[in-house]
């Protein structure tokens, strides 16, 4: 089965955390942190609709810049999604250049300022040097921030002594081709294939133009459904960094995160050094450990080890992986 979330940690480990996730078939791809970074190309960038910020201290969004400048020309806009002070904090990246020469650029940044209950909006355009033109506030249906056919984005707000947005990217339910059974049926594949997916995905039912070996005839979703689809459940993706280890932070993400099936999170320390954990609201090793079990995540991915310990990862990645594999 090809997943429809093509995950990767841009930077490793050791490196500012982020994740770029690929959407399947889909000209598109989602962000999450953006630190500095070397490893993701113009085309990659390119794809990036929605850019999600946890918080803004610099490891997690100096790179904002250069995604910027690769988007420029751009036709369709950039979503930025980061917790309160991000309108201020974007606006400001944005008023630190001069844009005397961007008047025809079709270029649209909106910032959502994501608090409990609500998102703000601000629409700022490179035709206008970027200057905030539009606010509106929306109410929040439970964590969601983003929802399409293909996924779900939902966030909650985590204590790092700063407010820190924890992401979890998520796909309602998997529509799995039965390729095996095209040719049988006399079908070829096509774009058709994508239509049938699309309808199924919005419940809706309507005659698909397939490509078959007499030509294209007008077949029913539903029928094709039947015949073609196996569905299965969706994949989860979590992505938690910079929190305390605290009751709070644990009541607020288990709900949301629960049963993923892919958990990116921060082992910044090794649990000797809990306290100074504690103190700078970061994560060791043993508490992602802990983090990931009580979520039953199904595959956890470490990431943003300091640097006082890059040239001992092993000691953070051993001390995850004992906890991960205990038995419970
Ligand atoms: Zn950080
Ligand atoms: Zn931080």
């Amino acid at each position: 089965m090809r997943p429809t979330f093509l995950t990767r940690l841009v930077n490793g480990e050791l490196f500012d955390p982020i994740v770029y996730i690929r959407i399947l078939n889909q000209r598109q791809a989602l962000m999450l942190d953006c630190g500095r970074f070397f490893d993701l190309s113009n085309h990659e960038l390119m794809l990036v609709e929605h850019l999600f910020i946890s918080h803004a201290h610099m490891d997690h969004f100096m790179g904002f810049d250069q995604v910027l400048r690769v988007i420029l020309h751009r036709q369709t806009p950039l979503n930025v999604y980061g917790p309160p002070e991000i309108r201020r904090q974007v606006l400001a990246k944005l008023g630190a250049y001069t844009w005397n020469l961007t008047r025809e650029y079709a270029l649209e940044i909106r910032i959502h300022e994501v608090a409990p209950g609500c998102i703000t909006t601000t629409v700022a355009r490179a035709s206008d040097g970027f200057a905030p033109s539009w606010t509106g506030v929306r109410e929040r249906s439970g964590e969601e921030l983003v929802k399409t056919l293909w996924y779900t984005v939902e966030a909650v707000e985590l204590d790092h002594k700063t407010p820190c947005l924890g992401f979890v990217v998520k796909e309602a339910f998997h529509i799995n081709i039965r390729g095996d059974k095209l040719g049988p049926l006399g079908y070829a594949s096509g774009p058709w294939l994508g239509m049938l997916k699309a309808a199924i995905k919005s419940g809706r039912t309507m005659d698909i133009p397939v490509r078959t070996m007499q030509g294209t005839r007008l077949i029913d979703s539903e029928q094709l459904a039947r015949e073609l689809v196996i569905v299965s459940p969706g994949q989860k993706i979590t992505y938690l960094t910079d929190i305390r280890y605290c009751e709070a932070n644990l009541e607020r993400l288990t709900p949301l995160a629960k049963d993923t099936d892919v958990l990116f999170i921060e082992t910044f320390y090794p649990d000797e050094m809990r306290e100074e954990a504690h103190r700078k609201g970061h994560l060791t090793a043993r508490q992602a450990g802990e983090i990931a079990r009580e979520l039953g995540a199904k595959r956890v991915q470490a990431m943003h080890i300091s640097p006082r310990y890059h040239d001992r990862r092993e000691v953070v990645l051993d001390e995850l992986k004992q906890l991960i594999s205990a038995p419970k």
